[in-house]
């Protein structure tokens, strides 16, 4: 099986890259923020404090499953299609706290091991190429400035009618890169053999091009 690992900081644009990127290759494309996503929302229904002790039993009452709908990957809490709703942006911060903990990492990290030994992958996230697929075929670190990343964001956020200033996106996704690459367990960081692309000049085809043209090369 053949593996691509995509990490970066938020709004770096990964999944949709990720995403264009596994449909041109025609391997799965593995969401990994998604099932952080979903555990962050069991939290909140479940009114859970975020402490590993609740977390850990949360896990044996809960199900989440995620299943391929016409190619798009979907993300299932006990039964219930969740895909939309892990989308807003209090479970965006929600989720970069329970991130951090361990007892959640290790909940997740053979879903994501496993879809990897059964299938060819293009995997985004933030300790792929580090933690979850060290042996991945080709590992890209994706960035861009904050300034430009917060832009794309709110751009999203506009098109689902969420009501949000420029510069409460912004310090969103900075308090997120915090969270994000300042963890004690798989911190963000860039792999020792990942190719750096930063984004902030660069169209999505651009990207998309720049970052095929690096695959065919690397597994040539
Ligand atoms: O990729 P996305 O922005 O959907 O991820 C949401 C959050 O999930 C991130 O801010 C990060 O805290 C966490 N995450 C993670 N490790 C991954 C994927 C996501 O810690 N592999």
């Amino acid at each position: 099986m053949k593996s691509i690992a995509i990490d970066g900081p938020a709004g770096a644009g990964k999944s949709t890259i990720a995403r264009l990127v596994a449909e041109r290759l025609n391997f799965i494309y593995v969401d990994s923020g998604a099932l952080y996503r979903t555990v962050a929302l069991a939290v909140k229904q479940k009114g859970i404090l975020v402490v590993p002790v609740q977390l850990q039993q949360i896990f044996s009452e809960i199900q989440i499953e995620m299943c391929y709908i016409d190619g798009l990957q979907h993300m299932f809490l006990d039964g219930v299609d969740v895909s939309d709703r892990i989308r807003s942006s209090e479970i965006s911060q929600l989720t970069s706290q329970i991130a951090q903990l361990k007892v959640v990492r290790e909940y997740l990290f053979s879903c994501q091991q496993k879809m990897a030994q059964e299938h060819d992958v293009v995997m985004d996230g933030r300790d792929i190429g580090t933690e979850i697929l060290p042996n991945a075929n080709v590992k890209i670190f994706l960035t861009a400035t904050a300034q430009e990343r917060a832009q794309r964001r709110y751009k999203q956020l506009l098109e689902s009618k969420t009501i949000k200033t420029l510069e409460e996106v912004l310090q969103e996704v900075k308090q997120r890169d915090e969270n994000d690459y300042n963890r004690a367990v798989s911190p963000l960081r860039q792999a020792e053999d990942a190719i750096l692309v930063d984004t902030s000049d660069m169209t999505l085809e651009e990207s998309v091009d720049f970052i095929l043209d690096v695959i065919s090369k690397k597994l040539a």
